[in-house]
């Protein structure tokens, strides 16, 4: 990538938020090499050919305590898991197969080594379920523990299935049931709380904590469906299987795909401004999670909410067009893949279009329960 020169003003990067910031550091690069590089920027994962291989899926991503996880509300296995889900997810996202990782291990030196081997205890675990092996890494020493994991992988199908191939008239699909690490961080913040201890006996809890532990702190009327709620938001599963199963449909298969990581209203402006087209969605047909469910009416919040702005989720959202929407859902029911929701459709072409990875304008509608359509921006989690 060449880098482009130019100032701009200064300021605090919290005026122009995650999305602004990437946007302003792709703006300085455009791809060289076209022919090596399939996909950049601005996608789940890049793309890229070595040689006469077949094309590679490239993507990174980064856990770091206090803002990913916190020790009080987490399990050194919980983290590992977690850091290949979010990886896996994006090789998923653009139709990929997994090979490997390799993790950078920040740590305190502090930190036990009973700690250590509980989060590759996680890294392991995943990679056994969902495919990939440990390559290598790099282990320094940092004030708060990061894990920072790269993943390779291969397509499963011909292309790569981007964000930017939704059409006007295609179907908005999403697998599986929404909301669950949303009300999980809800209860570990109400029932797990902080820790009142110094820095080094709350490492030593984390240390020695497993998921299982959160089960007995959350009141027993609703355990069973919090702890579905808390296992999700610790360790989610990406859909390694379902995302191969469409790539490899080829023209039969979806026509963009995204992983739903920061949200769904986010991930949905974040297709529609990929594709440049608007997108309306109906609330009444997002598939919420039946513990989400009981659990929001528990804790008398809106579990419609609670679906939409729900991050880390690692379902698929992809687009589809009405014609091939019938054998896509056999094939995934032949082959116990997800159950899928036609949650809306591509309504229209936008304007203005470009690979800008930042979605400003109001791309997509929600119609609510009562019929009213307003614009469905950014719910979730923000950095910045
Ligand atoms: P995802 O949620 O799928 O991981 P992100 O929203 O994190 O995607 O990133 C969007 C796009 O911007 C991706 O293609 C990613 O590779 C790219 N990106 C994010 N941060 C940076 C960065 N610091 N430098 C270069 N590219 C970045
Ligand atoms: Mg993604």
């Amino acid at each position: 990538m060449k880098p482009k020169h130019g100032a701009g003003a200064d300021g605090p990067v919290s005026r122009i938020g995650e999305f602004g910031l990437i946007e302003r550091i792709l703006e300085k690069f455009s791809i060289r090499n076209r022919r090596s590089v399939l996909v950049g920027p601005g996608d789940d994962a890049a793309v890229i050919t070595c040689g006469r291989g077949a094309p590679l899926v490239l993507t990174t991503d980064m856990l770091v305590e206090g803002t990913h996880f916190r020790l009080e509300w987490s399990c050194p296995e919980a983290v590992g898991f977690k850091a290949v889900t979010a990886n896996l997810s994006d090789v998923a996202a653009m139709g990929g197969a997994p090979v490997g990782i390799v993790v950078s291990l920040g740590v305190p030196a502090s930190v036990t080594t009973r700690a250590v081997d509980g989060l590759y205890r996680g890294i392991s675990n995943a990679l056994s379920r969902f495919g990939g092996e440990l390559l290598g890494g790099d282990t320094v020493r940092s004030e708060r523990i990061t894990v920072s994991v790269t993943a390779v992988g291969v397509l499963a199908g011909d292309r790569p299935l981007l964000r930017s191939g939704a059409r006007k008239g295609d179907f908005v699909c999403v697998t599986g049931y929404l909301g669950r690490p949303e009300l999980g961080l809800l209860l570990l913040r109400k029932y797990v709380g902080r820790y009142g201890g110094s820095r080094s006996s709350a490492m030593l809890a984390w240390a020695r904590r497993e998921i299982r532990d959160f089960r007995e702190r959350i009141p027993a009327g609703m355990r069973r469906d919090g702890y579905a709620c808390i296992l999700k938001h610790l360790m989610p599963a990406p859909r390694m299987k379902d995302a191969q199963l469409l790539a490899r449909q080829g023209k039969n298969g979806p026509s963009s795909m995204i992983d739903v990581s920061d949200g769904l209203s986010s991930d949905l402006n974040q297709l529609a401004r990929a594709s440049g087209v608007h997108i309306r969605v109906y609330e009444k047909r997002i598939p919420v999670h039946p513990s989400v469910v009981n659990t929001a009416r528990r804790l008398g919040i809106s579990a419609a909410l609670a679906a939409v702005s729900s991050g880390e989720e690692y379902e698929l959202l992809f687009t589809v067009p009405p014609s091939r929407l019938k054998s896509l859902t056999r094939v995934m029911s032949r082959n116990g893949g997800a159950n899928l929701t036609v949650i809306g459709e591509v309504t229209e072409a936008q304007a203005v279009t470009g690979r800008s990875v930042v979605s400003r304008r109001g791309a997509v509608s929600l119609v609510s329960q009562g019929g009213r359509q307003g614009a469905l921006t950014h719910r979730g989690f923000k950095h910045f």
